[in-house]
């Protein structure tokens, strides 16, 4: 028997359309390349979603048909995000961080038919434009005036685009499994491949995001998004903002210190949430301006994903910010949050050191992710804490192919995809990653964890970043080279970090050697890049 309720489809334009009568007044704030700060509400972004809706179908766009961008985190984004999508086709982000040619191999293999740009990327758009095969039309994020000099065939302005179409559209109704959104995966290993979002799935992670257990996110906050728009929906929050009527605050191309300070002091930001790079760009600042966030913000949460959250990190927030910390953890085949570091009530009034530990955790599932770990074979292992596997996840915002069946089959017979990921989980259910199953050291048939020793490292005052690689060992198979960059104007000696590392880490753990660097390499997401780094010491012995 089939219950009796309405049976209407999960769409985006429905959060859009709750969005236009529930909280029409509540801002977007966003910050422009010019350094000034846009306002507009959840009123105008509707009009104007409703306004590309028409431009595309008067370009002749089809439901399903993939509309590329290349742009940050600002009001026309969020516009598109709603218009292209609600109209029933496709947002295919791309992250303008990715070299010209994977850029290329994406549009080309999602087969866009417009790409839409900001400002930033015209020579790049330029550059690539006689590649892309799909395209039609390159359609810049800007007014009339600001048009950029370049040669790319149809070239349009957005502004003038839309401002010939009405801001009276009545949004399409289809099948909520119908695709929604795309974006690339970084392919550190082969061609990056397309995960397909839906309308459903987005909806489902959606509201997995609003609950108290998940960002607790309300329309009592302001959340500044600096994980990027053009990455993984920008972890679902414009979609979830939307829905509770939250304040986005958009930060544009400015990730520096100071140009999120005080966009955090002047938008009233109570949410903010990004990887553990920018947070140590902004927390920099905090430190050489002597800044007191605490009274000067009214920062209350602290969202750290992409990468394991340093410690060092976490107490800085937790101290000097008085935010708390929300440590998640997900990827891009799964919208992307799977777990969420939130204290239980046995919790409540643990001393520093204790939520500091926690912190460490990625955290719980959220209702809709399954999650275990199992050993090589596949077997399932003990949730104890200290058994750890690779970590299988399933669930309904979570990807069951690649766009065009790229790299085949990715679930197992029973339907769990492998994330890659070592991790154990605790009896509570608190996930922790130990590393990336690559990245593990394995030294004398133990696994020795990258990510505690590196988070061990930047505990040092001197130390800015650090990241351990295995190197090859005759005897052991491999053992850690710790590779640390210094804060500028600060020393610290190999014996120095070592003492550090051997008040946090079994003795076995310890590195053999550390070497010293200006820089580290990153993803065009943020992550270390181990891969590039461990070719760069491709060559390195330890001393015996
Ligand atoms: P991506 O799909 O590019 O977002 O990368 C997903 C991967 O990033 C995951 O499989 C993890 O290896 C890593 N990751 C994401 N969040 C965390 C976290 N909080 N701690 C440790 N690793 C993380």
């Amino acid at each position: 028997m089939l219950g009796l309720m309405q049976d209407q489809p999960l769409l985006i334009s429905s959060v859009l359309e709750h969005a236009l009568k529930a909280h029409p007044h509540t801002e977007i704030a966003s910050r422009m390349a010019d350094g000034s700060v846009h306002h507009c509400t959840y009123a105008d972004i509707g009009e104007r979603a409703k306004q590309v809706a028409n431009a595309l179908v008067a370009l002749g766009v089809q439901p399903g048909e993939r509309i590329g961008t290349l742009a940050w985190n600002g009001y026309r984004h969020m516009e598109l995000y709603f218009g292209v999508s609600g109209m029933g086709a496709v947002l295919h982000t791309i992250n303008p961080r990715l070299f010209p040619e994977q850029i290329e191999f994406i549009a080309n293999h999602a087969e866009d038919q417009y790409l839409l740009f900001d400002l930033s990327f015209a020579e790049l758009v330029e550059q690539i434009a006689p590649r892309l095969k799909s395209v039609k039309a390159f359609i810049a994020l800007c007014e009339r005036e600001q048009m950029p000099a370049i040669d790319v065939p149809g070239l349009m302005c957005y502004e003038d685009l839309i401002a010939g179409h009405s801001n009276d559209f009545i949004w399409p109704e289809f099948d909520e499994r119908t695709a929604s959104s795309m974006c690339y995966t970084s392919g550190t290993t082969g061609n990056p491949k397309g995960v397909l979002y839906s309308h459903r799935s987005s909806i489902l992670h959606s509201l997995a995001l609003c609950t108290s257990d998940g960002f607790g996110l309300s329309a009592a906050d302001s959340a500044l998004l600096v994980v990027p728009m053009f990455h993984v929906n920008a972890w679902g929050m414009p979609y979830a903002a939307a829905m509770c009527g939250a304040k986005l605050v958009l930060p544009g191309a400015a990730l520096d210190g100071e140009s999120l300070y005080t966009l955090m002091r002047d938008e009233q930001v109570t949410l903010a949430l990004g990887v553990p790079t920018v947070w140590m760009m902004l927390q920099q600042h905090v430190e050489t301006q002597a800044l007191q966030p605490a009274t000067e913000l009214c920062l209350n949460r602290v969202v750290i994903g992409g990468a394991a959250a340093p410690r060092i990190q976490v107490d800085t927030f937790e101290t000097r910010f008085n935010a708390r910390v929300l440590h998640a953890w997900g990827m891009t085949e799964m919208s992307p949050l799977g777990t969420i570091c939130n204290p239980l009530p046995k919790h409540r009034d643990a001393p520093l050191e204790a939520v500091l530990d926690l912190q460490a955790k990625q955290g719980r599932a959220l209702f809709g992710v399954s999650m275990k770990i199992v050993d090589e074979q596949g077997a399932e292992l003990p949730r104890d804490g200290k058994a750890s596997g690779l970590l299988l996840v399933k669930g309904p915002w979570i990807a069951s192919q690649y766009y065009g069946g790229e790299g085949g089959q990715i679930l197992d017979s029973e339907g769990w995809l492998d994330t890659g990921d070592i991790a154990t989980i605790d009896t509570d259910g608190y996930m922790q990653i130990t590393d990336r199953a690559k990245d593990v050291i394995k030294s004398g048939g133990e696994w020795i964890s990258s990510i505690d020793l590196e988070n061990a490292a930047v505990s040092h005052p001197a130390v800015a970043e650090a990241a351990v690689i295995g190197i090859a060992h005759p005897k052991w198979q491999e053992r850690p080279l710790l590779v640390v960059v210094l804060k500028p104007g600060r020393t610290a000696s190999k014996d120095d970090l070592l003492t550090v590392l051997q008040s946090r880490v079994a003795k076995w753990w310890l590195p053999d050697d550390v070497a010293f660097v200006e820089a580290l390499p990153h993803t065009a997401t943020g992550k270390l890049q181990k891969m590039k780094l461990r070719e760069q010491f491709r060559d390195f012995r330890f001393q015996t």
